[in-house]
């Protein structure tokens, strides 16, 4: 067998078949053979591209059938084997792949218009099997760390695109690992000024948070041996550049006040452990009061489930301990890659929805304030969890509760306390729509609803408010 082919190997997760390490090995050969004469930008063989690619699927937690065809992504596009060629030699999965990432061709941009469009495209895949997406993703990973060769005035757009498209399409599929790879690889030529600033505030924080964890992990494993709980790995991550720098934003470039610039990781067999184990941190060590998020209970909406705490060390220091077990560390880092839920055919059925963006105009505005952003959750008196965008307020929430609660809303109760529709919403509050059957959507609603599917209703009813005016005026 041949040597590279045993690099990529030596990283999948689960151990090939022997019929899985045959195709690989023939992938592996075709796309060296087609490829053959045709450079990248680099100088380097266009083959390297193919098994890059091919090679950071497996880093990513993919299969061996999702390797193999991104070791043959860019055959069909760029070189004269055919489709049929590639369904006699590797069967239909391996086709039905290939083609889906040729049809999503390049992404180009190529004026606004066609630019929405490829987009569209490209989330539609993301419909039909997310694995064509992974491997786009995967070979944008490559193109964006071999960006250096590609013209400057190109870098900055592709840079862009990826922090704004590619990457949050990865959180959104749980694929954290490599949704922070692509943002932290293409930082430095989106915002080269601010990639600068970020590597020296980080190169000056990280030693001295890493001592104070250090300390904080050699008592704790007392602690836990006295327990009986074991850890099933201990390890510290440090958080990325790109996530650091819109934290900094956030926090008025103040470093001093994040605290989880590097966090301890505890990984544990049971749920159980895991609050046992918070329990014995915090009887030994002080939490920072407002940092303790129990994701094990109330999962992030990509399926994310850890409890995060930031304890005072007692020596001046401030660290954030991460709790989790394996299943869930693996889906944090891999997501759906790591459940084998491709098994049938890799649907989602959030993703489902994206198909229904028909409206070209506001695209990638509604793309982005719907499915990518950073989410909250709030709850009915009731209990039941309703995840909305951030900054959404009180009225969304009635719309996405019901359109006749939207339509008919007069005012909100969050957390007791009566409010305004405008009202922002924020995570964890209790939000109760008093309603009026007298009452009309009004225009001005518009200046603080969120979600799509409150503008639609809002503009919908204040068209026809409108139309009955002129009628009787
Ligand atoms: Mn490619």
């Amino acid at each position: 067998m041949n040597v590279d082919i045993n690099e990529i190997l030596d990283l999948l997760n689960q151990k090939p078949t022997i019929k899985g390490k045959n195709l690989l090995e023939k992938a592996y050969i075709l796309a060296k053979e087609a490829h053959s004469g045709q450079k990248r930008g680099s100088g380097e063989p266009y083959f390297n591209h193919a098994f890059e690619t091919a090679k950071n699927l497996a880093i990513f937690g993919f299969d061996i059938t999702t390797v193999t065809a991104g070791m043959l992504h860019d055959v069909i596009e760029d070189t004269s084997v055919t489709s049929d060629e590639i369904k006699d030699k590797f069967g239909e999965e391996i086709v039905f792949l290939v083609e889906g990432v040729t049809k999503l061709g390049k992404l180009k941009y190529q004026g606004r218009e066609r630019h929405i469009k490829s987009l569209q495209k490209f989330f539609i895949a993301v419909a039909e099997d997310f694995r064509v997406v992974a491997i786009k993703l995967c070979d944008r990973l490559h193109n964006i760390k071999t960006l250096e060769f590609v013209k400057k005035e190109k870098q900055k757009r592709i840079a862009l695109e990826t922090i704004k498209i590619y990457s949050p399409l990865a959180f959104r599929l749980g694929m954290n690992k490599l949704a922070k790879e692509l943002e932290d690889s293409a930082f430095k030529f989106a915002y080269p000024k601010e990639s600068k600033m970020v590597n020296e505030l980080l190169n000056k924080k990280k030693k001295t948070n890493e001592k104070y964890l250090e300390k904080v992990w050699r008592t704790l494993k007392t602690e836990l041996a006295e327990h009986n709980i074991k850890a099933i790995e201990t390890h510290s991550r440090v958080k990325g550049k790109y996530s650091l720098y819109k934290k900094l934003q956030r926090k008025n470039m103040d470093i001093d006040k994040i605290y989880d610039i590097v966090a301890l990781r505890v990984i544990l067999p049971t749920v159980e452990d895991c609050y046992r184990t918070l329990g014995i941190i915090h009887s030994k060590w002080k939490p920072l009061p407002g940092r303790i998020k129990d994701y094990i209970a109330l999962p992030k909406i990509n399926g994310y489930q850890s409890i995060h705490t930031t304890i005072f060390t007692g020596d001046g220091g401030i660290a954030e301990i991460q709790i989790r077990t394996k299943e869930m560390h693996d889906f944090a880092e891999y997501g759906l890659a790591a459940h084998n839920t491709y098994k049938d055919g890799g649907k989602i059925g959030w993703l489902q929805d994206i198909k229904s963006i028909e409206d070209d105009e506001n695209f990638i505005t509604r793309l982005t304030t719907d499915f990518l952003d950073y989410r909250i959750f709030v709850f009915t008196p009731l209990g039941d969890v309703i995840d909305l965008p951030h900054d959404a307020s009180a009225i969304d929430f009635a719309y996405t509760i019901h359109s006749e609660i939207g339509n008919t809303a007069q005012a909100a109760k969050i957390n007791g306390k009566h409010s305004a529709l405008k009202t922002i919403l924020k995570n964890g509050d209790i939000v109760e729509i008093e309603t009026n059957k007298n009452s009309k959507p009004s225009k001005k609603w518009l200046e603080f609803a969120k979600t799509s599917i409150a503008r639609r209703h809002i503009i919908n009813m204040t068209k026809e408010q409108n139309i009955i005016k002129r009628f009787f005026s």
